[in-house]
């Protein structure tokens, strides 16, 4: 891509300099040494390639020509960022293709997705008065994705719309919720095969093809804050939490377990010690992941050899300081990974590890549910205390808020500002769309359903 000067003549575009530590350090396409408007972007003097601290991605544009702005021009990048989402909450479903497996047990498809593409129709035999009879269940969320829907189409159509808020000051939460073996590792990091390894995930989230909603989402953002025209600069970092057993472990450096999460002053909750990483660019976001992956927990059950027990929740952190005025804002970006919704059987359960992990998980699968339904009371009863105030009861107390239940497990204590309320959140409810499994397929859809109420009018952090 080249741009060009008030004249016309055509000139190279500033290249990222790779600063003492490592990391990628960018000028801005619009850099201007004394801000004046249509002066040539030469390759910058070195008086001008400072280097700032690791990961601070800083654009100070001047306004540019006309000139500019038309070589500037690309509709398919710029289209890549569409708007903000309409709702504060959004509930997304995505069907897999059958797997291996369960074309071998036999069986049939019973999902399916109605043209409306907002529309899930799941079939389920359910014990009759004298045979078992084939009942429907249908769901209405947002978006139904079908088992032919690709990454990129995915991510463009669901988490993409987030970017924006996010640059914006907004905090966000991505949440895929399913059954084990449904795809949920596979939409946030993307994964290749049946027989996948950590190695295998992390090449996935490399593969610009099969890779998963996280590194698609940093990509977009980083692409986003080069395009950025004002007076700001960036910093975004991240870090790789697991929860585990109620108890939160360090992804990047696992021997730091059991860590506390707290409130800290402009920066919201934090977990207390997890590691921190500033990254300048997708493939230092991958490399974070790669690592993560590698130390995440597996354990074995019956249904997926390499099922996931624990939640895996990747923060991103976006920093954003306006240069007029000094003041910055800070977005908080919670993208999880959640465990298994399944519930183990007897027999499933091996062992007392196993037994220990399946309810603490539903426990915390649970808390989040609860989460869910709080918040949708609480908007039910904003808008009755609304009517309340256009004075028809006047005499009446108003009820009581009802009390959000963030701090009965770690997951909701840790989503607690990016989750409902005033943020943006996302839902991605990943089902099998296989007979066998339509049980689960419908119990995630039924979470799914109490979320798809949940009306969040999210504010921008101060
Ligand atoms: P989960 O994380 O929910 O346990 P996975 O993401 O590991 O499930 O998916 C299970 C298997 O299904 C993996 O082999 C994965 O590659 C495959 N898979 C899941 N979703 C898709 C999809 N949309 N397209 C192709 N393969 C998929
Ligand atoms: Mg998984």
């Amino acid at each position: 891509r080249q741009s060009c000067n008030a004249r016309g003549e055509v000139l190279p575009l500033a290249a990222p300099l790779r600063s003492a530590s490592g990391a990628l350090d960018f000028e801005s396409d619009h850099s201007d040494d004394e801000g004046k408007r249509g002066s040539a972007r030469l390759p910058q003097p070195t008086s001008r390639t400072h280097l700032r601290s690791p990961s601070v991605v800083s654009l100070v544009p001047a306004e540019p020509s006309r000139c500019e702005w038309d070589a500037l021009y690309e509709p398919s990048e710029l289209d890549l960022t569409p708007p903000a989402p309409a709702k504060g909450c959004n509930v997304y479903v995505r069907l897999r293709p059958e797997s291996v497996d369960e074309i071998a047990q036999g069986g049939e498809l019973a999902a399916s997705v109605q043209p409306s593409q907002r529309d899930i129709h799941v079939q389920m035999r359910e014990p009759g008065c004298i045979e078992p009879k084939l009942v429907q269940h249908r769901f209405t969320m947002d978006r139904v994705f079908d088992m032919n829907t690709t990454q990129e189409d995915f991510f463009g159509s669901t988490a993409a719309s987030l970017v924006q808020p996010i640059v914006e000051g907004f905090s966000a939460s991505v949440l895929a919720y399913g059954q084990t073996g449904a795809g949920k590792t596979y939409t946030m990091i993307g994964a290749h095969g049946a027989e996948e390894t950590a190695r295998d995930q992390a090449k996935a989230a490399k593969d610009p093809v099969t890779r998963g909603l996280i590194p698609r989402l940093i990509e977009r953002l980083f692409k986003t804050l080069r395009k950025f025209d004002s007076s700001a600069r960036f910093s975004v970092r991240c870090s790789f939490i697991e929860i585990y057993n109620e108890h939160v472990r360090d992804l990047l450096t696992p021997v730091k377990a059991n860590l506390k999460i707290r409130e800290a002053p402009d920066k919201g909750l934090i977990v207390t010690n997890a590691t921190e990483v500033p990254i300048a660019d997708t493939e230092e976001s991958i490399g974070v992941i790669k690592q993560g992956t590698a130390n995440r927990m597996q354990a074995e059950t019956s249904r997926n050899q390499h099922s996931s027990r624990s939640h895996a929740v990747f923060v991103l952190t976006l920093r954003r300081e306006n240069l007029d005025d000094c003041s910055f804002r800070v977005s908080q970006v919670y993208l999880v990974d959640l465990a298994g919704s399944e519930k183990l059987s007897k027999t499933e359960v091996q062992s007392q590890e196993r037994l220990r992990e399946s309810t603490t998980i539903n426990q915390s699968l649970l808390a989040l549910g609860n989460v869910i339904s709080a918040l949708t009371k609480q908007q039910h009863h904003n808008n009755s205390h609304t009517s309340h105030a256009r004075g028809t009861t006047a005499h009446t107390h108003p009820a009581a808020m009802p009390h959000v239940p963030y701090r009965d497990s770690k997951l909701t204590r840790l989503l607690q500002n990016s989750f409902g309320g005033r943020s943006y959140c996302t839902v991605i409810l990943c089902c099998s769309p296989h007979s066998h499994n339509a049980r689960e397929t419908i119990a995630t859809l039924r979470f799914g359903d109490r979320a798809n109420k949940i009306h969040n009018k999210p504010e921008a952090n101060a």
